[in-house]
C-alpha cells in the first residue's frame, strides 16, 4: 500500500503538534469531539433537504472508549462521515484557517500561543498519538475507509470491509508511551476523560457518552457485588447560559461561577443576556465580590471565555473587556463565530468588536441600575472596584470619561458617605457654579485642613478626595454638567464679595516690602507670600496657583521614572489671627527674628499639607529657641 506525504505546511503544523511541548495537550479531546458534533451537524443538516437521507434525531450521538490495555482513546460519532477522497483533502491538508495561523507564526512561544488559544482540529490528536487511525462511511459512500498515519511520515488509506451500515467517523488515538515528562497515560482514565468532557465539552448539543463500571449488590445476596457497565451521557448538553433567565436560580449562578473560575466567594452580581439581531450572543457576566488576589500582578490577564455555539474557543478573550472593567469574569457564546479562527483574525473580527461594545454598554447600564436600586451593594462594589473606574476615566488622557463619570463617587463632607457627582450638582446652593474638593491622605486628614474648614463654614460641600488618582481624575473631567471643579487649596476658589476682595488687595499691596522679606527668609520656596481671609481659626496655609497641586507634585514625585515638578505656592497668612500683629512689629523692629518666624510659620503649612520639610533639625533648634525666650 502507498504511504501519502502529508502537504508542505500541513507536515509542519504536524512536527509541531508531534514535538509539541505545549502543556494543554488535553484539549486534542476538545477539538475531536467538536468535529464529531460538527459532523453530526452536516448529517443533520443533509437530512432536511435530502429525501434519500433519514436520521433517527435521538439516536445522534458521540461516544468515548477507553482501552487501556492497548492504549487506546476511541471516538466514534454518527455524523455524515468522509469519502475516500474527503479523508485525502481534509486529513491530507490542514483547513484554511488553521494553515492562515500557522504561516504567520514562527517563533516556538507563539506557536504555544495557537494551539492553546485556538485548537488546531484534527492534528492536535498527534500530541498525545503516535497513531492515529481513522476509520470512516460518508453519507455518500457505500464504503468504508481507513485513513492511518503514525505522524510525519504520511498517511495511508485502504477500503476496509465493514458491515458498517450507517454512516459515521471513529477515530482511534494510540496514546504514547510515557515519558519522564509527560504521563501520557493519564488520557487512558475514565475519569480524567469524563472531566474532560466536561470541562471544554459540556455544552456539546449531542449526547458524549461513555460505558462507566459500577459496583452493584448482586440480587438475592447480602454483601456481593458485581460490576456492571452502564452507557452515561457525560455532558450536560444545555449551557447555563442558553437557558431562560427565569429557569436559573440564583444558587445555580452562584455555583456555575465559583466552580467555574475558581473563586471560592459568591458574585456580588450576575449579569445574564441574550441578544438577537444581526450578532446574536449569549453573555454570562460576574462581578466579583472581590478584587482578583492576582489583580496587580504582572501577568494578570483581563478577558472573558469564548465559545462558538456551546464549544470553548478562548479561556481569555481580553478583546471583549475594556481595561476598566477588567475584573468581570464569564463568557460569551456566538453560533456566528467559527471554532478555527486565528488569533490575528480574532483581533479584526467586526462581530467581536460589536459584541465587545454591547458587553460594555450592559455592564455600564447594570451597574447604573444598581447605584439607583441597590445602593448598599453599589456601594460595596465601588469600595472594591472604584479605583478602576478612576484609572478608567483618567486613562488615555480621558477617553471614556463621559462613559464613566457618572459611576464614580466620592466621600462628602456633608452627607459624610459616598456620593455622586450629580447628587453633588443636584444640592449646590443657589448661585454656586463650582464642585469643591478637597485632597489629603485620609479623610479625617483633610477634613482638618484650615482651607476646608472656611469653605465648610460658608455652607458648601466639599468632596474629599483621598486616593491619589482623585485629584488627577478631576482634571481629566474638568466639568461635571457644566459646572467646574475647585481645589479649596488652590486658590482659584472665590467666596469672597468683591468689597472683601478689593480691601484684601490693598492690605497686600501695603504689606508688600514684609512679604518680599519673608519669601527671602525661606529661600523663595514659594512664589509669594499674602495675607488671605479664607482662613477661619488657622493662622497659615500652603496653597497652590495654575494646574499643579501641592498633593499633585507630591504624587507625580512619588512615581519613579517620572522628572521631579514643582507646585506654584503661596504662603497665606491669615490676616485676622493674632500672628499679624507680632508679624508687623517685628517688621519694623526686629527683622531677624521675623526671618525665623517665618521659616516656622513656613514648615508648620507644609506639615498641615502632609508635605516634608527639608530641614527639620533647623525648624527644631528654632521653635526651642523661642520656648526658652
Ligand atoms: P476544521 O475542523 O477546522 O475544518 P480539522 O483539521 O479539525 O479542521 O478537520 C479537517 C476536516 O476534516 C473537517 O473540516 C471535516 O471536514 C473533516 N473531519 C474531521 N473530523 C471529522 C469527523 N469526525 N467526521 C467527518 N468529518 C470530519
Amino acid at each position: 500500500m502507498e504511504t501519502k506525504q502529508f502537504k508542505a505546511e500541513s507536515k509542519r503544523l504536524l512536527d509541531l503538534m508531534i514535538n509539541s511541548i505545549y502543556t494543554n495537550k488535553e484539549i486534542f479531546l476538545r477539538e475531536l469531539i467538536s468535529n464529531a458534533s460538527d459532523a453530526i451537524d452536516k448529517l443533520y443538516y443533509r437530512s432536511l433537504t435530502d429525501k434519500n437521507i433519514t436520521v433517527d434525531r435521538t439516536k445522534l450521538e458521540i461516544k468515548i472508549d477507553l482501552d487501556k490495555e492497548n492504549r487506546n482513546i476511541i471516538i466514534t460519532d454518527n455524523g455524515c462521515g468522509m469519502t475516500e477522497q474527503e479523508l485525502e483533502n481534509n486529513l491530507g491538508t490542514i483547513a484554511q484557517s488553521g494553515s492562515l495561523a500557522f504561516k504567520q507564526t514562527n517563533e516556538k512561544k507563539e506557536d504555544i500561543d495557537i494551539i492553546g488559544q485556538f485548537g488546531v482540529g484534527f492534528y492536535s490528536a498527534f500530541m498525545v498519538a503516535d497513531k492515529v487511525t481513522v476509520e470512516s462511511k460518508s453519507v455518500d459512500s457505500q464504503d468504508v475507509y481507513k485513513w492511518e498515519s503514525t505522524g510525519a511520515e504520511g498517511y495511508t488509506i485502504e477500503k476496509v470491509e465493514s458491515t458498517q451500515n450507517n454512516p459515521g467517523t471513529k477515530i482511534t488515538l494510540h496514546i504514547k508511551p510515557d515519558t519522564e515528562d509527560e504521563k501520557y497515560s493519564e488520557f487512558l482514565d475514565e475519569y480524567k476523560i469524563q472531566e474532560l468532557i466536561k470541562r471544554y465539552s459540556d455544552y456539546i448539543r449531542y449526547p458524549i457518552k461513555m460505558d462507566i463500571e459500577h459496583s452493584h449488590k448482586k440480587e438475592g445476596t447480602e454483601n456481593e457485588y458485581e460490576k456492571v457497565i452502564e452507557t452515561e451521557t457525560i455532558n450536560s448538553m444545555i449551557p447555563i447560559w442558553k437557558k431562560e433567565k427565569s429557569k436559573v436560580t440564583k444558587e445555580e449562578y452562584n455555583s456555575f461561577y465559583t466552580e467555574k473560575f475558581n473563586d471560592f466567594a459568591q458574585p456580588l452580581k450576575v449579569i445574564h443576556s441574550s441578544v438577537e439581531g444581526q450578532f446574536s450572543y449569549n453573555a454570562l457576566l460576574y462581578i466579583p465580590s472581590h478584587l482578583p488576589y492576582d489583580y496587580y500582578a504582572q501577568d494578570y490577564e483581563k478577558g472573558l471565555q469564548l465559545y462558538s455555539n456551546g464549544v470553548l474557543i478562548m479561556d481569555k478573550c481580553g478583546d471583549l473587556l475594556p481595561d476598566y472593567f477588567g475584573f468581570i469574569k464569564g463568557l460569551v457564546d456566538s453560533q456566528d463565530l467559527s471554532l478555527n479562527i486565528s488569533r490575528e483574525m480574532l483581533q479584526h473580527d467586526r462581530q467581536l468588536k460589536i459584541i465587545a461594545k454591547n458587553i460594555e454598554n450592559k455592564i455600564r447600564t447594570e451597574l447604573q441600575n444598581m447605584l439607583k436600586n441597590d445602593r448598599e451593594n453599589y456601594e460595596k462594589f465601588f469600595n472594591t472596584f472604584g479605583m478602576q473606574l478612576k484609572y478608567g476615566t483618567y486613562n488615555n488622557y480621558g477617553m471614556d470619561k463621559d462613559k464613566l463619570k457618572d459611576l464614580l463617587m466620592f466621600y462628602s463632607s456633608t452627607e459624610k458617605k459616598l456620593v455622586t457627582l450629580g447628587e453633588y450638582v443636584s444640592r449646590m446652593k443657589d448661585g454656586q457654579d463650582t464642585i469643591y474638593y478637597a485632597c489629603g491622605e485620609s479623610i479625617d486628614k483633610i477634613d482638618l485642613l484650615p482651607q476646608v474648614d472656611s469653605v465648610k463654614d460658608k455652607g458648601y460641600e466639599i468632596l474629599y478626595l483621598s486616593a491619589s488618582v482623585d485629584e488627577f481624575v478631576m482634571q481629566v473631567l474638568m466639568e461635571y454638567e457644566g459646572k467646574k471643579f475647585a481645589n479649596v487649596c488652590a486658590d482659584n476658589i472665590d467666596l469672597e464679595t468683591a468689597e472683601e476682595k478689593e480691601e484684601l488687595k490693598k492690605v497686600n499691596e501695603e504689606n508688600k516690602p514684609m512679604f518680599d522679606l519673608m519669601k527671602e527668609a525661606i529661600n523663595g520656596e514659594v512664589d509669594s507670600v499674602r495675607y488671605t481671609h479664607k482662613l477661619k481659626n488657622h493662622p497659615v496655609c500652603l496653597t497652590s496657583e495654575g494646574a499643579l497641586s501641592v498633593k499633585m507634585e507630591k504624587v507625580i514625585n512619588s512615581m519613579p521614572n517620572e522628572e521631579s515638578v514643582k507646585a506654584h505656592t503661596i504662603l497665606e497668612i491669615n490676616e485676622n489671627h493674632p500672628i499679624v500683629k507680632k508679624l508687623k512689629n517685628l517688621y519694623e523692629n526686629n527683622k531677624d527674628d521675623l526671618k525665623e518666624y517665618t521659616k516656622i510659620l513656613y514648615a508648620q503649612a507644609r506639615l498641615i499639607e502632609g508635605l516634608p520639610i527639608d530641614n527639620p533639625t533647623e525648624i527644631s533648634n528654632l521653635v526651642c529657641k523661642m520656648i526658652a525666650r
